[in-house]
């Protein structure tokens, strides 16, 4: 098969490119290089099953050439993390809603299955733990910037479900939560490789707040692996999944553990959230998947303990900062 993947020179488009090429696919790649970029595939440039297209997908031209080729697309591209979100409200809100139309209608003029990834932010400020994919998203106020992204994907969603249930085509949707794993960058604000390199350098390891926010990380092949697996199931289509780990850590829980595991001499410091963002941030205070659905639908399950993820971390940026 011939996948294109939008917004595949990211973080984990660039792992999803690797399983397609290795089960032997043909993989397009659209990339616009605002948060990926094409060092994350140079080691894939001698398959001659890879193709890098850079543009974006707010060209239509673009987009209809690919769409028009390939037999299945997979929308990975968006706006990602939440200081990137922050520092371009505007950008984001139109990356994520205007540009996934786009994918949306040429899908819809080459009648192309869709596999579109969305997030476990669209939960927002649900507290119950684990979110099962019917809970209610609970937004908060529109003078909160940060809604705004967990708001545009909720609207991608439900764009990509209304053709979906008009028999447009087919779509798939994940949410993903908190994927980790290596080539992720700290540039955007993600709290794995930030504290990691922090404990490399024997630097202050910032933890926001009091700590007490938790998340459930998920290695980067554990979430290929179950993308590939919804990928290769058609009855999948017109479905939300949930694509997550099992182990819930408080954000000081974990700033200690990648403490310990990198035998790092740094100090943790409780930062206040007011001297990182602006006064009016709000924070999810926990995030747990349901991944019932997911385990049952193709039979998966996490393959990775949280020190595992967090060992694949601390030794991809320490080989990184040996490079640098
Ligand atoms: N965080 C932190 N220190 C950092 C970066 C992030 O304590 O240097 C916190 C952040 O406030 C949040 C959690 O870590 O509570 C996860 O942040 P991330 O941006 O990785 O993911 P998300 O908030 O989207 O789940």
């Amino acid at each position: 098969m011939r996948y294109l993947i939008t917004g595949g020179a990211g973080f984990i488009g660039s792992h999803l490119c690797e399983a397609l090429l290795d089960s032997g696919h043909a993989v397009y790649v659209l990339d616009d290089e605002t948060t990926g970029s094409r060092a994350n595939l140079s080691h894939l440039f001698t398959n001659r099953e890879l193709r890098f297209i850079p543009g974006s997908i707010a060209d239509e031209k673009i987009l209809a050439r690919l769409v028009g080729t390939v037999h299945h697309v997979i929308h990975l591209a968006a706006a990602v993390g939440v200081k990137y979100i922050l520092d371009h409200p505007l950008q984001s809100i139109l990356t994520n809603v205007v540009g996934t139309e786009k994918v949306l209608q040429a899908c819809r003029e080459f009648e192309k299955p869709l596999f579109l990834a969305s997030t476990s932010e669209v939960y927002g400020l649900q507290t119950h733990a684990p979110l099962r994919e019917t809970d209610y998203s609970v937004i908060g106020a529109t003078s909160v910037s940060r809604w705004s992204y967990a708001c545009s994907k909720a609207l991608d969603e439900f764009m990509a479900l209304a053709f979906h249930n008009q028999g447009a085509f087919p779509v798939t949707i994940a949410r993903f939560f908190n994927t980790v794993g290596p080539r992720q960058s700290p540039a955007y604000g993600m709290v794995m490789p930030r504290l990691v390199d922090q404990a490399i350098r024997n630097e202050a390891m910032t933890v926001y707040g009091d700590g007490s926010q938790s998340r459930t990380f998920t290695h980067v092949k554990d979430c290929v692996h179950a993308v590939m697996g919804l990928l290769a199931h058609p009855e999948a289509a017109g479905e939300v999944y949930n694509i997550g780990g099992t182990e819930e850590v408080s954000i000081l829980e974990l700033a200690k553990r990648v403490k310990t595991l990198s035998e790092s001499q740094s100090e943790i410091k409780l930062v206040p959230y007011s001297e990182v963002y602006n006064r009016n941030f709000e924070d999810m205070p926990r995030r747990v998947p349901d991944i019932s659905k997911l385990e049952k639908t193709i039979q998966f399950h996490p393959q990775y303990s949280l020190d595992e993820i967090i060992r694949d971390v601390i030794s991809d940026r320490k080989r990184r900062s040996a490079l640098n």
